[in-house]
């Protein structure tokens, strides 16, 4: 890898699901060396000197930044465990380094547009939308602010009490945690297993139009979303979908 690239020392571990972990960062020299928007992702590898691989361009790989960047001393990403490097990820410990490059990426918060925004996260693509929601409560963008985050099972579920507090105790929040593998009855329409349909987006979302929506989830599932708000008349260019 040509770019520039920074080292940060893992401060905390935290483990959010079976394969799930969140790694705090804070850079190895005084201050934070860049500055990144909500939604951007970085690139990252375990930094291993003793490591005859080193330099080997196919040991990055990209990750959100979870955390917001009100957080000034610190970043966070957080991990699924799926395959060669992020198993070496979940591997280390506190006190162990990290090389990042300087975070990119088009799926960003846009604060200046419209009625409070509308947010999508699925599965571990909730990183990316944590990173824009504790942006907005940080800033004071709360208002008329909905998430909407999706999990196979509650043993899956990812910022459980971060997204229970924002729901319970911010005014004007919603949080609606979908866990598609419960089982619910046939009759139950707003139970923790309620997929995203038309009609449960419709009841959920006020003032459709005026909104800006951002989705982050397995790409079948941001593709239903899209059909669904289209459906709704809201215009393609209110949807930010992030690619990974
Ligand atoms: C913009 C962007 C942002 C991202 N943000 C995040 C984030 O916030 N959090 C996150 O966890 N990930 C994120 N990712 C995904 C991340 O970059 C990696 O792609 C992911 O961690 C997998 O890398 P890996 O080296 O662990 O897996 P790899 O070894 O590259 O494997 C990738 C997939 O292929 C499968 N696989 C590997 N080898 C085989 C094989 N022989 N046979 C069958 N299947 C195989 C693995 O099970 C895995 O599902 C993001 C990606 C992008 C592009």
């Amino acid at each position: 890898m040509n770019e520039e690239t920074f080292r940060f020392q893992v401060d905390r571990i935290t483990h959010e699901s079976p394969r799930v972990k969140t790694f705090r960062l804070r850079p190895g020299q005084a201050g934070m060396p860049f500055r990144f928007s909500p939604g951007q992702h970085m690139g990252v590898r375990p930094s291993d000197p003793a490591d005859t691989e080193g330099g080997s361009d196919q040991r990055w790989r990209h990750f959100s930044l979870s955390s917001s960047p009100s957080d000034h001393d610190f970043l966070e990403i957080t991990v699924l465990r799926q395959g060669t490097v992020s198993d070496r990820i979940h591997s280390l410990s506190e006190g162990d380094w990290v090389e990042v490059t300087r975070p990119v990426g088009e799926f960003v918060l846009d604060d200046a547009v419209g009625y409070g925004p509308v947010f999508f996260g699925g599965g571990i693509g909730i990183a990316p939308i944590r990173s824009m929601v504790r942006y907005c409560l940080d800033q004071g963008l709360g208002e008329a602010l909905t998430l909407f985050a999706s999990f196979s099972t509650p043993e899956e579920a990812l910022f459980e009490d971060e997204l229970k507090k924002w729901g319970d105790q911010t005014p004007g929040v919603s949080v609606w945690v979908t866990c598609t593998g419960v089982q619910a009855r046939q009759d139950d329409r707003s139970g923790p297993s309620h997929p995203w349909d038309r009609a449960y987006l419709e009841e959920r979302i006020e003032r459709p139009l005026e909104r800006v929506y951002y989705l982050c989830a397995p790409r079948g599932l941001m593709d239903t979303v899209e059909s669904h708000l289209a459906s709704m008349g809201v215009p393609e260019e209110r949807v930010q979908r992030e690619r990974w």
